[in-house]
């Protein structure tokens, strides 16, 4: 069996973190190296690796966490303007393989072109 990720830690309680939310299904802790002035991410429990390792079976929960993103937002009064980034692969900067949604506000944003 691989090694647990560090989101699998913090879930089981082996390693501290700055929770604002948990159930069954997903926690949500602040980022410890945050990008902007909110910077949270939300994880599921399931320790699917990456986005595209997700499958059919993996519907409902997916539904959920992007539901979830909206409450969190209320929650954190961002709801009416943040981002949600996952990055999917080492070359896409991702460091812990453990999906995970970024949830970001407070830093203004230019227009992006392309
Ligand atoms: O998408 P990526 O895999 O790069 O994101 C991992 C994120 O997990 C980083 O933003 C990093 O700051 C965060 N992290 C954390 N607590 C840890 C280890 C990593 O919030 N103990």
């Amino acid at each position: 069996m691989s090694e647990d990720t560090i989101f699998t830690k913090i879930i089981n309680g082996d390693i501290p973190a700055d929770k604002l939310y948990e159930d069954d299904d997903c926690i949500c802790i602040k980022d410890i190296s945050p990008q902007a002035p909110t910077h949270v991410l939300l994880i599921p429990k399931k320790p699917i690796p990456r986005l595209v390792d997700a499958t059919d079976e993996d519907h409902a929960l997916l539904g959920k966490l992007m539901l979830k993103v909206g409450d969190i937002a209320r929650q954190l009064g961002i709801d009416e303007a943040f981002r949600v980034v996952v990055n999917n692969g080492q070359e896409a900067g991702q460091t812990v393989f453990h999906l995970h949604l970024h949830i970001l506000a407070g830093k203004k944003y230019e227009e992006q072109s392309g």
